[in-house]
């Protein structure tokens, strides 16, 4: 997309209003909007904003950042149309006051980080499936867990009475030029998921913040709260995003498919397995974010709890889809959709390059179900557990060495400190269970 090009829809649609886009280091996507007056210089990447407002960015004396427009992610915004006016959105990278990109803004970030596997002969591409629930809101708007129907896994209507509003948002990310391949009623009450086409890294962590928007935005027309929450109620399954990811050769072959292999995988896929699964405990802090992500990795909830991969065993945190040729792909399974796509594709490829750069071998694949194992089988494969909670998971993050080399050290100190905050609020809260089960009797 050019410049002119943008300007021709802009005239053509009738755009009024004009959104410019970026996002924090938690994910959050945070948007400036602006009038029609301004596109021109919004499109020159001359808009200034406040960077000290935003958290983890930067201090109040070196403020003023630009915003700058990355064309290829203009789209009209379907649901802002009113009476035949229009709204659009791209979204930027931050730049700093001198003009250089700012190291903490998590999309400059991945752009580096995508550059240097490019250096070693690689780019990734990434098919995200972010679950998610659809609550109702009290009197008040208030978001509650009382889900909007009682369907499972793959039901049909009538039960699945969100099928309205999950059609609505397929055709709101349609019209924004989503490829959509499949979406269902996942296993939990309420609980829902969209499958759109992969693509190359920046776009998947680009696709997958704009998802998640639509999702919430479409949601709320229809008076219910949409939540990418990874756990929302005990005992029943969580929301998941498992991340498909591959390497591709800069001549646009598959690097993971290798005909003669017996599973078909190439020595570069086996190298990034293993890579990936040596360092997942490293990584969970940033693809597990939050204190409530470490309560859907459990056992019996078909989210990962032990480092294994298998060719088809949905309980191992690594799973080999069917498909080969192009499509042959590594689907790491315990990210949830509360993380920072930019932060966490960076993490996890930067995790199976390491496997890839030292030549590294999985331990065997173990296909069957894990958590069916005892400790001692386990230990006997080698298999390790994931982070129990975000206190382990951001000691693991703190000390290894590739996390700050993927994160840069303004990310990863920010990130650092919020995450340790965050854990210690929750440390001192008494919760609901302590309440439960101590009070009566102590
Ligand atoms: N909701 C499950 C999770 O927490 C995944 C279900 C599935 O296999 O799609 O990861
Ligand atoms: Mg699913
Ligand atoms: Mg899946």
């Amino acid at each position: 997309m050019t410049r002119e090009d943008i300007m021709q829809i802009i005239e053509d649609e009738n755009i009024q209003y004009f959104r410019l886009q970026f996002v924090d280091i938690f994910g959050f996507m945070k948007n400036v909007a602006i009038p029609k007056s301004q596109i021109e210089k919004a499109l020159d990447g001359k808009m200034m904003f406040d960077g000290s407002s935003i958290d983890g960015f930067v201090r109040i004396n070196e403020s003023d950042m630009y915003l700058k427009p990355d064309y290829d992610t203009f789209t009209i915004l379907p649901w802002r149309n009113k009476e035949g006016v229009s709204a659009a959105r791209i979204i930027c990278d931050v730049h700093k006051s001198n003009g250089a990109p700012f190291e903490g803004c998590p999309r400059v970030n991945l752009k580096r980080v995508l550059a240097e596997a490019k250096e070693l002969g690689y780019t990734m591409n990434v098919g995200t499936e972010a679950e998610f629930f659809l609550f109702e809101k009290d009197q008040n708007g208030v978001a509650t867990t009382i889900t909007n129907d009682v369907a499972g896994y793959f039901s049909l209507d009538p039960e699945d009475t969100a099928n309205d509003c999950r059609r609505e948002i397929i055709e709101t990310l349609e019209k924004m030029g989503f490829e959509i391949e499949a979406s269902h009623h996942e296993v939990a009450e309420g609980q829902h998921e969209i499958n759109f086409k992969y693509a190359d890294a920046l776009t998947a962590a680009d696709n997958t913040v704009t998802f998640k928007w639509v999702v919430k935005s479409i949601a709320s027309k229809y008076g219910l709260h949409a939540t990418f929450m990874p756990k929302p109620i005990f005992g029943v399954n969580g929301s998941g995003m498992h991340t498909n990811q591959s390497l591709f050769n800069l001549d646009g072959t598959n690097a993971f498919y290798d005909e003669s292999d017996p599973l078909q995988l190439s020595k570069i896929a086996y190298a990034y397995i293993a890579g990936a699964l040596k360092n997942a405990r490293a990584f969970a802090a940033v693809t597990n974010p939050l204190v409530n992500s470490y309560k859907r990795l459990v056992p019996g909830y078909e989210a990962p709890v032990y480092c294994a991969w298998s060719a088809s065993n949905r309980s191992a945190l690594i799973r080999i889809p069917a498909a080969r040729g192009l499509s042959t792909r590594t689907e790491i399974r315990c990210p949830d959709p509360s993380c920072n796509p930019y932060l966490a594709l960076a993490m996890m490829l930067n995790c199976g390059l390491d496997g890839v750069k030292n030549d590294l071998t999985p331990p065997p694949s173990v296909n069957k179900d894990i958590f069916e194992m005892t400790s001692s089988q386990m230990m006997e494969e080698g298999i390790m557990v994931m982070p129990s909670s975000l206190k382990e998971a951001i000691e693991e993050l703190k000390s290894n060495p590739i996390s700050k080399a993927t994160l840069g050290n303004h990310i990863f100190n920010k990130y650092i400190e919020a995450k340790e905050k965050e854990w210690d609020e929750y440390r001192i809260a008494v919760t609901d269970w302590e309440l439960k089960t101590y009070l009566g009797i102590y």
